[in-house]
C-alpha cells in the first residue's frame, strides 16, 4: 500500500539531511519534491498545493526550534498534516437507534456487497450486534445470490424478496421485520451501475428518503484514483452521505483517493477494505495511515488484529503443551491458521516499522504457507502428533503426497525441531536466566 509514495517522500526529506536549519530555499526545494510525489500518487492537484502550502507555513514558523534537525522537523510536520488531510481522528458509526439502519451506496464492482458482509461480521463479532442484511440490488439475480452467500459465510441473516423490484418496499419490509425480531442493525445493499447515471441516483436517493438511514456509506475502489474522488463528489452531491469506505487498499493503489477524498467531499473515511476475505476490514485511523505512508509502520493496528484473532483458551492450552514438550504438528497447523486469519501476510509485515519497505519487492502472499500446509496434510494423524516416527520412507511418502520435494519435508521437520527446542528453552527458563542471557 502506498509504497511508491512512501519511498518518494523519504527521498524528499533527504534534501534536508545535513542542513543545519530550515531556510526558505531548502524548504521550497523539499516541498517541490513532496508535491511532485503527491501528484504522482494521484492526489488531487488542489489538495497537493494546499498541503504543501500549509507545511511550508508551519515549517517556517517552527524555525526557532533549533534543537530539532530540519529533516526530522519536516517529517513531523508532514506526518501531522497528512493526518489532518485524512480527517484527523477516526470517526465511528452512529449505531444508537434500534435497529440502526445503514445504507450502502457506490458503483458496481466497488466492493459494496463484500463490504456489507465484512461490516456485518465486524459488528457481530466485536460489538455483539445482530445484523440483518437486505438485498436491494434487484436487477441482477446474481447480486442477491452473492449477498446470500456472504451472509452465510459470516453467519448473519439476510432479507430478500425475489421478484419484487420495488426497493423502497423491500427495505421497509426488512426494517419492519428487524423491529419485530429484534435485529439491532439493518444493512441495505443497493444496486450500482458501471458509471454514475440518473436512474441509479434517483433510486438510491428515493430509498434514502424513504428509510432515513442512520448512516449512508459510500463505497469506492481506491485503485481508481482520481475517478474515485470524482465519483465520491457526484454521490455526495445527491446523497449527502455520512462516510466513505475505501476498498482494495491491499492492491498497489497509489494513495490519491485516500489522501484527496476527505478534502474534496468533506466527509470522513470510516473504513478500509484490505482484501477479499471477510476479515479484511479496518476502521480508518488517519494517524496510523500517516504512520504507514511515512514508513513508520502501524504497530497499533497489528496488535489489534492479533488480539481479535487471539483465542485465549487455545493459547493457554498451547502453553501447557509447550511446557510438557508436547507441541506437535497439529498445534503447528493451528498456529498457521491463526496467522492466516489475521489477513494478508505482506500487509501485516508492512505494519511492522521498517519491515514493509524491506519487503517491497519480495513476493509473499497468502500462499506463503501452502507448501507447509500441504506437507502437514500429507502426514498421517499419528505422524502429526508424533513427528519422531517420521523416518526416511515416511518422508518420501509425505513429499510425494504433498507434491513437494524431499528437501522441503526435511527442512520443515528441521525447523519444527528447532522451534520445539527453542520453545522448551524459553518456557523452562526462569527470569534470572533470561536476564543472564540478555546480558551475555
Ligand atoms: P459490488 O458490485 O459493489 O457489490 O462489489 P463486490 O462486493 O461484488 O466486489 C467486487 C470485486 O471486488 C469482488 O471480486 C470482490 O472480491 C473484490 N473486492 C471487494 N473488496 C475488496 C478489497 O478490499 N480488496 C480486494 N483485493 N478485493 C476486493
Amino acid at each position: 500500500m502506498f509504497e511508491n509514495l512512501s519511498e518518494r517522500l523519504e527521498r524528499s526529506f533527504k534534501i534536508l539531511k545535513g542542513e543545519g536549519k530550515i531556510t526558505e530555499i531548502n524548504v521550497a526545494e523539499t516541498l517541490k519534491d513532496v508535491r511532485r510525489a503527491l501528484l504522482d500518487a494521484d492526489v488531487n492537484y488542489k489538495v497537493a498545493k494546499q498541503f504543501t502550502d500549509t507545511v511550508k507555513q508551519k515549517a517556517m514558523g517552527m524555525n526557532v526550534l533549533t534543537a530539532i534537525k530540519p529533516s526530522q522537523l519536516m517529517v513531523k510536520i508532514v506526518h501531522d498534516e497528512l493526518t489532518e488531510l485524512m480527517g484527523g481522528k477516526a470517526v465511528e458509526l452512529n449505531l444508537e437507534n434500534r435497529p440502526a439502519i445503514i445504507l450502502m451506496s457506490g458503483l458496481q464492482g466497488s466492493g459494496k456487497t463484500t463490504f456489507t458482509g465484512k461490516l456485518a461480521k465486524m459488528l457481530k463479532d466485536r460489538q455483539h450486534k445482530k445484523p440483518l442484511l437486505v438485498a436491494c440490488d434487484v436487477y441482477r439475480p446474481a447480486a442477491i445470490e452473492q449477498l446470500k452467500v456472504v451472509a452465510e459465510t459470516v453467519g448473519v441473516d439476510v432479507y430478500t424478496e425475489e421478484g419484487n423490484k420495488n426497493v423502497v418496499e423491500i427495505a421497509q419490509n426488512a426494517i419492519r421485520k428487524a423491529k419485530q425480531e429484534s435485529y439491532t442493525v439493518v444493512i441495505v445493499d443497493t444496486a450500482g451501475r458501471l458509471a454514475v447515471d440518473e436512474e441509479m441516483m434517483n433510486e438510491i436517493s428515493n430509498l434514502k428518503q424513504a428509510i432515513n438511514p442512520d448512516e449512508t456509506l459510500f463505497v469506492v475502489d481506491s485503485m481508481t484514483g482520481q475517478d474515485a474522488v470524482n465519483t465520491a463528489k457526484e454521490f455526495n452531491d445527491r446523497l449527502d452521505f455520512d462516510g466513505v469506505v475505501l476498498t482494495k487498499l491491499d492492491g498497489d493503489t497509489r494513495g490519491g483517493a485516500a489522501l484527496s477524498i476527505r478534502t474534496v467531499v468533506t466527509k470522513p473515511i470510516k473504513f478500509v477494505g484490505t482484501g477479499e476475505k471477510m476479515e479484511a476490514i479496518d476502521v480508518f485511523h488517519p494517524e496510523r495511515m500517516a504512520d504507514r505512508i511515512l514508513g513508520m509502520g502501524d504497530v497499533v493496528s497489528l496488535v489489534e488484529r492479533a488480539q481479535q484473532q487471539f483465542d485465549e483458551k487455545q493459547a493457554r492450552e498451547l502453553e501447557k503443551k509447550i511446557r510438557k514438550n508436547k507441541f506437535d504438528f497439529n498445534d503447528f497447523m493451528a498456529q498457521i491458521q491463526q496467522i492466516k486469519k489475521m489477513g494478508n501476510i505482506k500487509e501485516l509485515a508492512g505494519m511492522i516499522p521498517g519491515v514493509g519497505k524491506a519487503l517491497k519487492d519480495v513476493d509473499i502472499d497468502d500462499n506463503a504457507f501452502k507448501g507447509i500446509e500441504a506437507i502437514i496434510n500429507s502426514m498421517t494423524p499419528k505422524e502429526r502428533s508424533n513427528p519422531d516416527i517420521i523416518n526416511q520412507s515416511r518422508k518420501i511418502r509425505i513429499a510425494k503426497g504433498s507434491g513437494t520435494k524431499l528437501e522441503e519435508v526435511n527442512r520443515l521437520l528441521k525447523q519444527f525441531d528447532q522451534t520445539k527446542k527453542m520453545m522448551k528453552m524459553v518456557s523452562g527458563m526462569d527470569k534470572g536466566k533470561m536476564a543472564q542471557m540478555a546480558a551475555a
